[in-house]
């Protein structure tokens, strides 16, 4: 489905970026796989997708960084020739409620989500248009939609991307480029492995599904908007939460 395809997967060392990057590869992409701090992971995913046949390699950067995110965006162009596919995976939660907030949990939530989501469109953006062609997914959340108490930073990070993603849609559909994004609802990574049993619980009683979503849930829909079936959708929201946003 994407063979020939080279694919960017951000904060691709863990969790959902982990299994993104594992999947793309599985439908034949080269992929370079993006992290922060964690290099064993990052190579580890990079290892199983060699050992699978595939081909991938292992950057370290920073995407809150716009010079970072610059040379991320230029060193895989320049290993890989192009960039058809763009997953904007990489992303924290510092939460709070908002009386407790400090500037710095607020800051840096905004800088890694939206403007480490931005950082990365700004430079991949000359290489698509240039080819003519490209497929950005972002990742955005269902509290980017609904809202939830001790989220403001994170929700306000992620209903950015989501605007984002609408008005970038419009900028660059007349150059082949699609532009969507993913809203995941309570998905089971590490960053929810650290709420608390009395949170699960009481988020579990909102998903009609009844479960937390797996990594895998999330996956197989990046590699559908990343796929040449979706070629007709741009700017869209795609919330895969097992109805918790209905
Ligand atoms: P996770 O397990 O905490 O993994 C986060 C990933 O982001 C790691 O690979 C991390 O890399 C990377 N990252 C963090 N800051 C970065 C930076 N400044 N530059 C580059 N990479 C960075 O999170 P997850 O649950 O897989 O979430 C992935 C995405 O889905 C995030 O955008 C998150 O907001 C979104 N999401 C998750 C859920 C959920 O329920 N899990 C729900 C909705 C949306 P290092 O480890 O190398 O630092």
């Amino acid at each position: 489905m994407l063979t020939g395809k080279v694919a960017i997967v951000t904060g691709g060392s863990r969790g959902i970026g982990r299994e993104i990057a594992l999947t793309l590869a599985g439908y034949g992409a080269t992929v370079a796989v993006n992290y922060c701090g964690s290099k064993e992971k990052a190579e580890a995913v990079v290892n199983e997708i060699i050992k699978k046949g595939g081909t991938a390699k292992a950057y370290q950067g920073d995407v809150s960084d716009f010079e970072k995110a610059k040379e991320l965006i230029t060193e895989v162009s320049k290993e890989f020739g192009r960039i058809d596919i763009l997953v904007n995976n990489a992303g924290i939660t510092r939460d709070n409620l908002l009386m407790k907030m400090s500037e710095e949990e607020f800051d840096q939530v905004i800088n890694t989500n939206l403007k480490g989501t931005f950082n990365c469109l700004k430079h991949v953006t000359r290489i698509m248009l240039k080819q003519r062609s490209g497929r950005i997914i972002n990742m955005s959340s269902i509290v980017g939609v609904i809202g939830n108490a001790g989220q403001v930073n994170y929700s306000a990070s992620k209903a950015g991307v989501i605007g984002m993603t609408k008005s970038m849609a419009r900028e660059v559909a007349s150059r082949g480029i699609t532009v969507n994004a993913i809203a995941p609802g309570f998905i089971q990574t590490e960053m929810t492995d650290v709420l608390s049993d009395e949170v699960k619980e009481k988020l579990l009683t909102k998903i009609p599904l009844g479960r937390m979503g797996n990594v895998a849930d999330i996956a197989e829909t990046v590699a559908f908007l990343a796929s040449d079936k979706a070629s007709y959708i741009t700017g869209q929201v795609i919330q895969v939460d097992g109805g918790m946003g209905i």
